[in-house]
C-alpha cells in the first residue's frame, strides 16, 4: 500500500438499495448516526427510500446528519440521546414515533475500544444499550418491527482484539453477537435479528490513528490489503435489514476484508 494512502481516502461509494424491497417512507432508527458507520448507514437508508431517525449523543452531529439525509430526499428527525440511559431512551422513542411506526432498527452506538470508564460501566453502555433500545422498540412497535441489525466487531468473535484495546470491548462485542442469536430465536423472525462484525474501518474514531505504524502493519495483514470504509459496513447493514434478507436470521456477518481469516 502506498504510504499515506489510508489517510487520503476516507469514504467509499454509497449504493441505492431500493431494489432490496424496502417500501418508501418506512422508518429506521440508527443509533450513533452522527458519525462514521452510523452516519453512512443513515445516508444509505435515505438513498434506499427510508425515513431516518438519527439518534446521537451529540446534538450538533445528529443535526448535521439529519440535514444530509434530508438533502438526499428522505424524511429525518434528529434525536439527542444517550443510549446508556433508560429514561433518555424512553424519551427518544417517544420523539421518534412522530415519524411513524418504526420498522427497522440499527444498534450502532457504542463506546470506543479505548474508553477508560470501568469494565462494568462500559458493558452497561455498549451491550446494555443494545438491549435497552431493542426492548423499547419491540414494546412500542411490535406489530410493524421487521428487522434489527446490531454492530458488533471481529474483536471478541473472530479474534481476541490484541493489546491495544480495553478488555470490555471484545467482551461486549461477543455479548452483542450472543444477544442477536437470542433475539432471532425468541422472536422467530418478527423481527429478524442479525449483527455485522466490522474489521478496521476508517471513521472519525480511527482517523486520528491512521498515521501510527501499527495501522500500516495491520493493513498489511488484512488479505485485501486495506482498511474498510463506513459505506461498506452500511451496505451490509442495509442488506440484512431488507426484505431481500427475509430468511437470514441470527447471523454475525464479518465485513473485514478477510482479516479474521488471515
Ligand atoms: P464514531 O466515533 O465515528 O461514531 C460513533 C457515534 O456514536 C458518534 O456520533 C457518537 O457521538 C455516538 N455515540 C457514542 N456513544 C453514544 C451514546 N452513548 N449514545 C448515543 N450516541 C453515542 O464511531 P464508529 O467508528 O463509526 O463506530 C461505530 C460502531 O462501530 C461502534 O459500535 C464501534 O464499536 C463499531 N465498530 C467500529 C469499528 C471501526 O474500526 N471503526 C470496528 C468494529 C466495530
Amino acid at each position: 500500500m502506498p504510504e499515506g494512502a489510508l489517510a487520503r481516502k476516507h469514504h467509499g461509494p454509497l449504493y441505492d438499495m431500493r431494489g432490496l424491497g424496502f417500501a418508501a417512507g418506512e422508518v429506521v432508527v440508527v443509533t450513533g448516526a452522527g458519525s462514521g458507520i452510523g452516519k453512512a448507514t443513515a445516508l444509505a437508508a435515505a438513498r434506499s427510500g427510508l425515513s431516518v431517525a438519527v439518534w446521537d449523543l451529540c446534538a450538533e452531529a445528529g443535526l448535521a446528519t439529519q440535514l444530509e439525509v434530508e438533502g438526499a430526499g428522505a424524511k429525518a428527525v434528529a434525536v439527542t440521546v444517550d443510549v446508556g440511559d433508560d429514561l433518555a431512551v424512553a424519551r427518544a422513542w417517544d420523539s421518534t414515533l412522530q415519524l411513524g411506526p418504526c420498522r427497522y432498527l440499527v444498534n450502532n452506538a457504542g463506546p470506543s475500544s479505548n474508553s477508560t470508564a470501568s469494565f462494568d460501566d462500559n458493558l452497561t453502555i455498549s451491550v446494555g444499550s443494545v438491549h435497552r433500545v431493542t426492548t423499547g422498540w419491540i414494546e412500542r412497535c411490535s406489530t410493524v418491527a421487521a428487522a434489527v441489525v446490531s454492530i458488533s466487531s471481529i474483536a471478541g468473535n473472530f479474534q481476541g482484539g490484541g493489546q491495544s484495546i480495553q478488555p470490555f470491548y471484545p467482551a461486549s462485542k461477543a455479548a452483542i453477537a450472543g444477544y442477536t442469536r437470542y433475539l432471532a430465536t425468541r422472536y422467530r423472525g418478527a423481527p429478524r435479528a442479525n449483527a455485522v462484525a466490522p474489521g478496521l474501518i476508517i471513521t472519525p474514531r480511527t482517523i486520528p490513528l491512521l498515521d501510527r505504524p501499527v495501522i500500516a502493519q495491520t493493513a498489511a495483514r488484512i488479505p485485501m490489503g486495506r482498511l474498510g470504509f463506513p459505506e461498506e459496513i452500511a451496505s451490509a447493514v442495509l442488506f440484512l435489514l431488507s426484505p431481500a434478507a427475509a430468511y437470514v436470521n441470527g447471523v454475525l456477518l464479518p465485513v473485514d476484508g478477510a482479516w479474521a481469516h488471515a
